[in-house]
């Protein structure tokens, strides 16, 4: 009868809006001959990274670190560390012992870095970080004291030694004027000196992938590989020196910071990009740039998934067609959001009302599952996309080695790394598929950053001391 027709109709609609959303979802699943392709891009980008020839128009820079040499449990002595560019900036006051009771002991203090101060001149963001030493000095009751200090800078920054980071482009937001260009040290300097309080020994210069390795590697020395998947991205591995064509010899290795974030900067990542990249990408603060991180970093997940469930309700199959103001917004879904509608424990109900708290108060049961659907979908892509990248880097040390199977450790870190339920499981699945002849350990740096940074400072000024 008529009834049976409605209900015919009805689950027609239904199965057609299905199949709908299935198709855009479809665009942001990858196969696994595409994240071998990836692999291999990647693979072929970090060659010309290296090479002295190619090296200006690599979208994945690779650039010495000046960083041999690992602690060997002599250093000693207290250092400052500052870390900036992760979620948030910090000050730390490290005590490397050495010895039978050797160990590693932090005082720390977190500042915020305003907007205004991110996105304005230099001088003020250099400023403001003296402030925070200054501030912190005082805090720890150190006022007037001048110790080597290590700077954990997580920017893309061209070094030609370990004391000096010129800074290529902003990344994650930042946007301060007058820094691209300069080396970090001399606008710390500067700041300093203007500031007329104290004065600081700057050591080193370390991205926070460096000082992760590093810090994982005092522990364990088959860590050769450090990896950050937080408000960005990146990673760095110990590369064979006479491969770093742009440092002088051939002897040893040095630890090489990918910027893996920028690769796909030259559309080498175009054919796996879908709209709501597209979308993403323009309205950033470096539209074109660090595409890479922007389809696996922190900054950028959130953004892809609110972009999909826009593109959803436009069409009339989320929220009731109803679009809000709060959906409009941009940075709603911050991190802590995504990783808890996808943890395995949480009832749907409890993903409405934090859909309910992200004011997105229109949503349905179906609703519900649909979003977590969604964000299960985009941070899948993120971990294999990252999984694919990381058995890039690993699989180059193998042959690098000449060796059939290697073993390797990985020291990671990041919000996005730590927090999210699935990520590291589907990261670790990639990477055996992807890698098999590497047996991969992945370990969990705690303030891997700061500390290392710390570490790198103790074992520069451990070679320089005993050079005099
Ligand atoms: C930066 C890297 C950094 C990474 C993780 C990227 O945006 O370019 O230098 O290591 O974020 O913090
Ligand atoms: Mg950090």
């Amino acid at each position: 009868g008529k009834g049976a027709a409605m209900v015919t109709a009805v689950a027609y609609r239904l199965a057609k809006q299905h199949t709908e959303r299935q198709h855009v979802l479809d665009t942001l699943r990858l196969s696994s001959a595409q994240l071998l392709e990836v692999k291999r891009r990647m693979n072929t980008e970090m060659n010309r990274g290296l090479d002295r020839n190619t090296h200006t128009n690599a979208t994945v820079k690779m650039l010495p670190t000046f960083v041999r040499a690992t602690p060997n449990g002599t250093e000693r002595g207290d250092f400052l560390a500052l870390d900036l560019g992760g979620t948030n900036f910090r000050v730390l006051l490290v005590r490397v012992r050495s010895g039978k009771r050797r160990s590693v002991e932090m005082h720390n203090k977190i500042y915020a870095i305003p907007q205004d101060i991110m996105q304005g001149t230099g001088d003020e963001l250099f400023d403001h970080i003296v402030h925070c030493i200054a501030d912190f000095l005082e805090y720890m009751g150190m006022k007037g004291a001048s110790l080597p200090l290590g700077f954990t800078f997580s920017f893309p920054c061209q070094q030609n030694k370990l004391d000096q980071g010129i800074l290529l482009k902003w990344t994650k937001g930042f946007k301060a004027t007058g820094c691209e260009g300069q080396d970090v040290v001399n606008l710390l300097k500067d700041a300093i000196h203007r500031h007329e309080e104290f004065d600081l020994d700057v050591v080193a210069v370390v991205n926070d992938t460096v000082g992760t390795m590093m810090t994982c590697g005092y522990e364990d020395s088959h860590c050769e590989v450090g990896l950050i998947v937080g408000t960005g991205t990146n990673a760095c591995y110990m590369e064979e020196m006479e491969n770093v064509e742009l440092v002088e010899g051939d002897d040893g290795r040095m630890c090489v910071n990918m910027e893996w974030g920028a690769f796909g900067d030259h559309g080498e990542l175009d054919d796996f990009c879908t709209p709501f990249d597209h979308a993403v990408d323009e309205r950033s603060a470096n539209p074109g740039r660090q595409r890479f991180e922007k389809m696996i970093s922190g900054m950028y997940l959130g953004e892809i998934v609110r972009n999909v469930l826009l593109d959803f309700t436009t069409r009339g199959l989320l929220f009731r067609g109803r679009l809000s103001e709060r959906l409009k917004t941009r940075g709603i879904f911050e991190t802590k959001f995504l990783s808890q509608i996808e943890s395995d424990r949480l009832a749907l109900r409890q993903v409405r009302s934090i859909l309910q708290h992200l004011g997105l108060t229109s949503s349905t049961c179906d609703d519900s599952i649909l979003v977590k659907e969604v964000c299960a979908v985009v941070s899948r892509r993120a971990a294999q996309l990252c999984g694919a990248g990381l058995a890039a880097v690993v699989d180059k040390i193998r042959l690098n080695r000449r060796l059939e199977q290697l073993r390797v450790t990985v020291g990671v870190d990041g919000t996005l790394y730590k927090l999210h339920p699935h990520f590291s499981t589907i990261m670790r699945e990639t990477l055996r598929e992807l890698a098999p002849q590497c047996e991969v350990t992945l370990v969990q740096s705690e303030d891997g950053s700061g500390k290392g940074a710390a570490l790198i400072t103790a074992v520069a000024c451990r070679l320089r001391d005993g050079a005099k």
